[in-house]
């Protein structure tokens, strides 16, 4: 599995695929990477530093994803992750985080007040009854505004059953109004019970691609390892 990646387009950045405990939530009905995991933090430590220790620094901005939440990972990789950035001057580090979450961001950010802190949300739509109801996201909160509130970032997941080219635009135009940047992921085949639909990313990608392919708010993975980790 590529833990290490260079993201060269749009907002340039470094990105590392650590390991952490596992996603405390694990109930997401599209996803299995949740997988990636080890109970022993000192594994998981030796991993980390591993992978970490290839980040040089050089657009001085980093992701950080674990196939889960931020939260998930141990103490002494978090403290390598600001030593490290410390050391090589970046400025901003993105996290992942799952909504139940939210309320631990605030002492996240004081913890990392040194650095330029982004949230990434996995939101995955706006769309209540697709994501709660199919998707089982585990946000059960309406209101868009509130659900931005803390996260700077969002996931999206289009290709799947039940999303229609208006529901695609109308996420992505919220999601452009309460977020600074969103990440759109394609559907790709796993071995959850979500597959993917065809007509709705032929779809997408016919009708609602070309607006934002140059868009450098807005990264578009047709297949999951389009940022250079996973597998
Ligand atoms: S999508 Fe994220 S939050 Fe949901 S089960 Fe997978 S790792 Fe956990």
């Amino acid at each position: 599995m590529e833990r290490y990646g260079r993201i060269t387009e749009k907002r340039k950045r470094e990105i590392v695929l650590l390991r952490g405990k596992g996603c405390a939530y694990g109930k997401c009905a599209f996803c299995d990477y949740y997988l990636d995991k080890c109970c022993d933090e000192w594994e998981n430590f030796d991993l980390n530093s591993r992978v970490l220790a290839r980040v040089t620094g050089e657009f001085s901005d980093l992701e950080i994803i674990n196939s889960g939440s931020v939260f998930e990972l141990d103490i002494a990789t978090l403290d390598l992750i600001k030593r490290i950035c410390r050391d090589k001057n970046i400025s901003v580090i993105h996290f992942e985080s799952h909504y139940l979450y939210r309320e631990k961001i605030y002492q996240l950010r004081r913890e990392f007040d040194a650095f330029d802190l982004k949230l990434k949300l996995g939101l995955e739509t706006f769309d209540y009854d697709l994501r709660e109801n199919y998707l089982n996201k585990g946000i059960k909160e309406r209101d868009a505004r509130r659900i931005a509130e803390v996260f700077d970032e969002a996931n999206f997941l289009f290709g799947i059953r039940g999303q229609t080219l208006d529901s695609m635009r109308k996420d992505i135009e919220l999601g452009l109004k309460l977020f600074e940047r969103i990440c759109i992921n394609v559907m790709c085949e796993n071995s959850s019970s979500v597959k993917p639909d065809r007509r709705v990313i032929d779809d997408f990608i016919n009708y609602i691609y070309p607006n934002y392919v140059d868009d450098g708010r807005v990264d578009i993975l047709i297949n999951n390892t389009d940022f250079g980790v996973g597998e």
